[in-house]
């Protein structure tokens, strides 16, 4: 592909600041949202920076967390066609949105039914823009990230931070899992960017000096 088509844009919403990972094919005016924790109109306003007649065609979930999904029904409002994607192991939390806010007592935004699952090894697509979704679980059980190898980027979600790595204290968390997933990220070449739920970027080779302490 020509790679003067594609545009990465980060968008961090909420009250926890999670990132809204906008990446579009200008020649096609289509976007992939990963991850919508909040703000819908604060994503669709950086959506139309990059092209007024951008559109979403899938909404594709890093994990069922509500400080990550918050934002999908303002969305799907806005873009009925838009698909909603999440490996099936987050699906329930997806769906106890609400209980999940309570427990952090936070009032949360209920989301509109998920259209389809992401398996290990899927491929999503956007115009010529392709990722191969790995599951990653640790921090749930069914976090994914999403690796881009033509662009050198993976989208690590709450699995991996620059400089750390997510809780394994939540529904379904896992210490021993995360750190089987960590390693596994950490095979990716060095030069490929990371993009974190949360936080800055970083590359596989800085994480690979980054001590897991779990
Ligand atoms: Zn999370």
């Amino acid at each position: 592909m020509s790679l003067a088509t594609l545009v990465i844009k980060k968008v961090a919403v909420g009250d926890l600041q999670s990132n809204c990972i906008i990446v579009a094919d200008t020649a096609v005016n289509q976007c992939l949202l990963f991850d919508c924790g909040d703000q819908h109109a604060k994503i669709m306003m950086n959506m139309r920076q990059i092209d007024d007649e951008m559109t979403p065609k899938a909404i594709v979930l890093t994990h069922g967390h509500f400080d990550h999904i918050q934002g999908v029904k303002g969305i799907k409002d806005a873009f009925p066609d838009v698909e909603v994607l999440i490996n099936q192991e987050d699906v329930e939390l997806y769906n106890k949105i609400e209980q999940q806010g309570k427990m952090f007592g936070m009032r949360t935004t209920p989301v509109p039914p998920h259209t389809g699952t992401i398996r290990h090894g899927d491929e999503i697509s956007v115009g010529s823009v392709s990722f191969k979704a790995m599951h990653t679980p640790g921090h749930s059980p069914g976090s994914m990230c999403f690796y881009s190898e033509a662009n050198k980027v993976v989208i690590t979600g709450d699995t991996m931070f620059a400089g750390g790595q997510g809780r394994t204290d939540l529904w379904g968390g896992s210490g021993p899992t995360l750190k089987a997933s960590l390693k596994e990220l950490k095979k990716l070449p060095a030069d490929t960017r990371v993009i974190p739920g949360h936080g800055d970027d970083s590359t596989i080779g800085r994480e690979s000096r980054t001590p897991i302490y779990i």
